[in-house]
C-alpha cells in the first residue's frame, strides 16, 4: 500500500512499492504553479497520487519533471499528456529508443536473453500490466542540458542534470525553500549492465555535485527519506570505498581489510555488497 506524506510546507510524496518496482512519486506545490516529480510507473500510478492528493485539496500538477528514462519514472507520462513535462536532452534521447519495443511477455523475456533488458524490470512490469499491456512511451515536451530554475510562486525548484553510473541522464529536484533534494535514482549502482556496478571515478564525480546542494532532506526512489545525517553517512561510506577499490587496484579481500580497519567493525551486508558493486566496475 502507498501512503502519502508531507514535508515542509509545499512538498508531498507518495511512497515506494518494492514488488511492482514504483518509485517514490513527488508533488511541489506553488502559489502559482504545481510541479510533479516523475510520471510513475504506469497510468495507474500516476492517477492514483493525483487522486489522492486531490482529496487531500492538493491540486493536480501544471508540469512534470523526469528524472531519468527508466521504465519506473516514466511509463505513467501517458496520463499527463495535457500538461507540461521537462526532461534532460538525454532523458528523451534515451526514451525514443524506447518507442519500436512491445512489452509483451514474449517480447520482454527475449529482450532479458539478448541483454537488452534486465530481468529485475521485466519481472515487475508484468506483475504493474497484470490486466493489460497498453504501455505508450510519450515523449517530453520541454528539453534542457545542464539546469533549469522554476518559480511556482513562492517555492523555486531547480532541475540539475547529474548524470552517475545508474543512469547517464539522470536529473535531481532541488526544492530550494524546503532545502529537500530529490535525488532520485542517481545514487544507486549501473543496474543495465552484465554485473550490477559503480566506477570510482563517476561515483566520486557525482558525489562531489550532489554535495554543492544545502538539504536537510533527500529522497532516494526507491527508499524513504532520509536526513542530512543519513545522507552524509551515505556519502561517506561510497567514498571511502572508491577510495580502497582504487589504491587495491580493485582486489576484493583487499578493500574489505582496508575499510574494516577503517570503520572498526564488522562489514554490513549493505557494505559488502557495495564493494561487490565497485569491484565489479573496476
Ligand atoms: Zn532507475
Amino acid at each position: 500500500m502507498h501512503s502519502i506524506n508531507k514535508i515542509g510546507d509545499c512538498f508531498w510524496y507518495m511512497t515506494p512499492i518494492a514488488e511492482t518496482d514504483r518509485p517514490i512519486l513527488g508533488m511541489v506545490v506553488g502559489q502559482n504553479k504545481t510541479l510533479m516529480i516523475d510520471a510513475g510507473n504506469s497510468e495507474e500510478h500516476a492517477h492514483y497520487f493525483q487522486e489522492e492528493l486531490l482529496k487531500m485539496g492538493v491540486p493536480n500538477p501544471d508540469m512534470v519533471v523526469l528524472t531519468h528514462w527508466h521504465w519506473d519514472h516514466i511509463f505513467g507520462l501517458s496520463a499527463l499528456r495535457h500538461i507540461v513535462s521537462i526532461a534532460s536532452k538525454k532523458t528523451k534521447t534515451a526514451m525514443e529508443k524506447l518507442i519500436p519495443f512491445s512489452w509483451s511477455d514474449e517480447a520482454l523475456d527475449a529482450r532479458v536473453k539478448e541483454g537488452i533488458e534486465i530481468e529485475f524490470c521485466a519481472r515487475a512490469i508484468k506483475e504493474e500490466f497484470k490486466d493489460h499491456r497498453d504501455i505508450q512511451i510519450v515523449l517530453p515536451n520541454v528539453t534542457f542540458d545542464k539546469r533549469v530554475e522554476i518559480d511556482l510562486g513562492g517555492v523555486t525548484c531547480i532541475l540539475q542534470h547529474v548524470g552517475g553510473d545508474h543512469a547517464a541522464d539522470s536529473v535531481v529536484v532541488y526544492i530550494k525553500e524546503e532545502k529537500i533534494l530529490f535525488l532520485a535514482d542517481c545514487i544507486y549502482p549501473n543496474l543495465y549492465a552484465e554485473k550490477v556496478h559503480y566506477t570510482v571515478k563517476e561515483t566520486l564525480r557525482l558525489l562531489a555535485e550532489l554535495e554543492q546542494f544545502d538539504a536537510d532532506t533527500y529522497i532516494p526512489s526507491h527508499q524513504q527519506p532520509i536526513t542530512k545525517e543519513a545522507f552524509n553517512q551515505e556519502v561517506a561510506m561510497l567514498r571511502t570505498i572508491a577510495t580502497y577499490t582504487d589504491s587495491c587496484d580493485g582486489d576484493s579481500q583487499k578493500i574489505m581489510q582496508a575499510y574494516k580497519k577503517h570503520v572498526k567493525r564488522e562489514l554490513t551486508e549493505d557494505e559488502i555488497e557495495t564493494i561487490s558493486d565497485f569491484v565489479n566496475g573496476y
